[in-house]
């Protein structure tokens, strides 16, 4: 009996560590991908803080940089197995999907006054010229711009006879962009994320229209992301539709060689290039312009039960891009108050292989920036529905 016992509380310990040990967190050395002088710049940054930070090579899909930090001690790496709220980040990847399918035009424009109402919906948004075209709306990143879109888009029955067709498309689009499913990075317990279909909308709201499921439209909602997909999105679009699945080995298989097109149409491209770049320059984060090279951007906040996430994403340079990078600081607030000026060092560090004196002074500051955890919302999972 006693033996009996023995043997099952080995076997237990066993599981343990199998458990546990299926997140890996991975090191540079000569067989990964990984910058060190990148990775260690992440961890100084992501001090005191909960979240990650990513750097991919858009021209190969090597990942330059991944850093994971937990201060709850739940050993998750929350790179490519947390999924959150894209929030305002997932802007670039509507307009990418929407232009594509007709739904959006260079001229049309929305009003918003700190939002709008909708048969007593209020979708808030903060102060801003209105109403807005596609470009500044991106720049803004308006809610209002990208709600009614999104709604127009699925309650027009001239573009689509039957709304669930509409829905289906998007979501095919959204998910040939690596979103909605594992990218298939080679690492263990890479979660899928979400993007909702016509099947997935029935069964979790029975009757839905355009109105009912606008928050979609600003990246809220069901949809789900990881900041892996992330830093993708922003890889495919620094290379004008196309990814490489994103690797840490030095030695991929061939899986790794094979280019992954996007479903959005070659023009769309310009188009959200032209809205990441007005948010650097004009928009939600001119803070980290820079005339060193042009960076294109997108930040994001994800309510959340607890404090707002804070979310960037984005590449440089604009025109030859090196890096594609994605911050996420869990109960971080603004997009442009933490994740873009993180982002901008990690830029830094990738292009020019060193930190100005004044960029090394601002990273020393953030270093020592504690971010307090608040409630952080579960990972859903949508795969079961
Ligand atoms: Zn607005």
């Amino acid at each position: 009996m006693e033996k009996l016992k023995r043997f099952a509380s080995a076997c237990l310990c066993l599981f343990l560590t199998l458990t546990v040990s299926a997140q890996v967190f991975p090191e540079p050395g000569e067989h990964t991908t990984l910058r060190a002088d990148l990775q260690t710049l992440a961890k100084r940054l992501l001090r005191n803080k909960q979240g990650s930070i990513i750097a991919i090579e858009p021209a190969t899909g090597k990942v330059l940089c991944m850093v994971s930090k937990d201060k709850v001690d739940d050993g998750i790496n929350r790179a490519i197995s947390m999924t959150y709220s894209p929030g305002s980040t997932f802007k670039t990847a509507q307009t990418l999907t929407l232009w594509s399918l007709h739904a959006l035009s260079m001229t049309k424009s929305y009003p918003c006054h700190k939002g709008f109402y909708y048969n007593k919906v209020h979708i808030g948004c903060h102060p801003h010229h209105s109403p807005l075209t596609l470009i500044p709306a991106i720049g803004q990143s308006c809610n209002s711009y990208f709600c009614k879109a999104f709604q127009e888009f699925v309650d027009d029955r001239t573009l689509y006879p039957v709304k669930s067709t509409a829905i289906d498309d998007w979501a095919r689009f959204m998910r040939s962009l690596g979103l909605g499913h594992p990218l298939g990075i080679d690492l263990p317990e890479e979660a899928a994320g979400c993007i909702p279909d016509a099947a997935m909308l029935d069964k979790l709201h029975g009757a839905w229209n355009g109105t009912t499921i606008m928050w979609v439209g600003m990246g809220q909602g069901e949809v789900r992301t990881t900041p892996l997909q992330l830093c993708n999105l922003a890889a495919i679009i620094a290379n004008r539709g196309w990814y490489y699945i994103p690797h840490v080995s030095n030695h991929p298989d061939s899986t790794y060689l094979v280019k992954h097109h996007a479903l959005a149409h070659a023009d769309a491209y310009p188009i959200v290039i032209k809205g990441m770049r007005n948010a650097v320059l004009s928009g939600t984060c001119k803070s980290i312009n820079t005339l060193m090279y042009k960076i294109c951007g997108k930040t994001g906040t994800a309510e959340n039960k607890g404090h707002d996430h804070s979310i960037f994403m984005g590449f440089a340079p604009m025109d030859y891009p090196k890096v594609a990078v994605a911050v996420y600081v869990e109960n971080g607030g603004f997009g442009a108050d933490l994740a873009a000026p993180l982002a901008s060092l990690i830029i830094e560090q990738a292009i020019n292989h060193k930190l100005s004196a004044k960029s090394e002074y601002r990273a020393r500051g953030w270093e020592k920036t504690t971010v307090k955890i608040t409630k952080v919302e579960q990972v859903v999972n949508f795969d079961d529905l």
